[in-house]
């Protein structure tokens, strides 16, 4: 079975994939850890990650790079939403996720073009969204907890671009497929979330 997870930053999706990796005993691909290893790469290599050049000679990076906490924080998260904007960085990635997903007995996928381009053959997809409040308020809480000092309004003014450079993009932009279970995560706690997650997968298979 294949699980494909869409949605934006944020807003619970990698959360909810690991659960439902966990639950239906499938592997997990967080394939935005993809994207944020290209724009690392780029900024290692000394390149801009809006040139398509610079990004593209960056897909190369070493798989050890994947395993770098430094991956998840809001700056490499931005620099990943600009290398994504070019086409041939998403070809050269397209191989490795949907390899991923074709491996026997299935996979969760989670990302912004998973049941749209990477498995449009998915059995179950959900696209997990949420306000940009909601959003920006629990990742405040996170890096709150982690000792960060942030400012509410800055991070939602971030999510707020990005989530304007997903959607506008012109190579596959994060769009919900038409066949997706939409999933509003505003109002719901973490248990909430993956509970009305499980019960979609399986009232889709
Ligand atoms: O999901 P995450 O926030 O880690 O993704 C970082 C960035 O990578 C996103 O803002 C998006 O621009 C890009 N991305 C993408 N396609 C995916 C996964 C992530 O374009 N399948």
């Amino acid at each position: 079975m294949i699980i494909a997870v869409d949605g934006p930053t944020a807003s619970g999706k990698g959360t909810i994939s690991k659960a439902l990796a966990a639950h239906f005993g499938l592997p997990h691909l967080d394939t935005g850890l993809l994207y944020r290893a290209v724009g690392r790469q780029t900024f290692l290599d000394g390149g801009d990650p809006d040139n398509a050049e610079d990004a593209l000679a960056a897909c190369g990076f070493p798989d050890k790079l994947l395993a770098d906490a430094s991956l998840r924080s809001e700056v490499i998260g931005g620099m990943a939403s600009k290398v994504s904007v070019h086409p041939k960085v998403r070809q050269t990635l397209f191989e490795r996720q949907r390899a991923f997903a074709e491996q026997e007995g299935g996979a969760v996928l989670d990302g912004r073009d998973i049941g749209t381009v990477i498995a449009p053959d998915a059995d179950v997809k959900l696209f997990v969204t949420a306000s940009v409040e909601a959003r920006a308020a629990r990742r405040y809480a996170e890096m709150k907890e982690r000792g960060e000092d942030v400012l509410l309004e800055v991070i939602a003014e971030d999510l707020r671009q990005r989530d304007e450079r997903d959607r506008t993009r012109a190579e596959a932009p994060l769009v919900a497929a038409s066949d997706a279970y939409v999933l509003d995560t505003s109002t719901l706690g973490r248990d909430e979330a993956i509970a009305a997650a499980i019960e979609a997968v399986e009232q889709a298979v």
